[in-house]
């Protein structure tokens, strides 16, 4: 099973991912977290894309593409399938993945849309911190971790807050995808694969929608 999960920062899409991981094994492909790791280690992709992630800007399709198109030609994605998340964010990403697809001989499943109305989402992206060992998302009031200062996942003591979830960068950052949105959601609904969530509940309730969407494809 391929998919691709959608939606606006702070709509859900790391944390869903998590407990999709867990139940359908898919391996989890953030171009976010690749460029985040990219930056830490100072690669030339991490280097190229720094300026471009500091102002909540989009990092170019070229070195994008690049990187999803490397990943999902590893073995594991064809053992497992794929779970994209905050790839593609435009059209023109969106037809570079038809064309990896294609060259792959993959198929895109399913493509799970989390809504959010934009008025939400300063406080989630602000209220968010994530475990640095494990990468597990948690928010300052929504999602505690259960022991203060552990993480639930592995045990890790050591969180951080993402220096692109600061004010001055959410603005832009939310003006930026929220533009390139609906041309995305109209794109999936044509190729007939979309399927969209209620983010606005409780975590568990909105993986409850996304578990049945799985199981009727999977
Ligand atoms: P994304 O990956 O889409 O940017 P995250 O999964 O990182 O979003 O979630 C953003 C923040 O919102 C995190 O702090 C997370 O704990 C919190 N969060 C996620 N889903 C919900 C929800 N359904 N209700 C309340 N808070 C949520
Ligand atoms: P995310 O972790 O998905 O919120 O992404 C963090 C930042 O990485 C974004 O604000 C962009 O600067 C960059 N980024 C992640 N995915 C993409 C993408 N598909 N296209 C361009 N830039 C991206």
């Amino acid at each position: 099973m391929n998919l691709m999960l959608m939606g606006l920062p702070g709509a859900g899409k790391g944390t869903q991912a998590e407990k999709i991981v867990d139940k359908y094994h898919v391996i989890h492909i953030s171009t976010g977290d690749m460029f985040r790791e990219a930056m830490a280690q100072e690669t030339p992709v991490g280097l190229k894309a720094k300026g471009f992630i500091d102002q909540g800007n989009l990092v170019p399709d070229s070195v994008t593409n690049e990187i999803v198109k490397e990943r999902l030609a590893q073995s594991d994605v064809f053992q497992a399938g794929y779970m994209l998340d905050g790839f593609p964010r435009n059209l023109d990403q969106a037809k570079a993945l038809d064309q990896i697809n294609q060259d792959l001989n993959l198929n895109l499943d399913a493509v799970i849309d989390i809504q959010v109305d934009k008025n939400l989402l300063i406080d989630r992206l602000s209220g968010r911190f994530i475990c640095r060992d494990c990468g597990a998302t948690y928010h300052k009031l929504n999602n505690p971790t259960k022991v203060a200062g552990i993480c639930d996942r592995c045990g890790g003591t050591d969180f951080y807050q993402r220096d692109d979830d600061k004010p001055e960068t959410v603005k832009n950052r939310l003006d930026v995808n929220i533009k390139m949105n609906t041309p995305l959601i109209d794109y999936y609904q044509k190729a007939g694969v979309l399927h969209q969530v209620n983010g606005a509940q409780e975590i568990d309730q909105v993986f409850v929608e996304i578990d049945k969407i799985l199981n009727a494809i999977n």
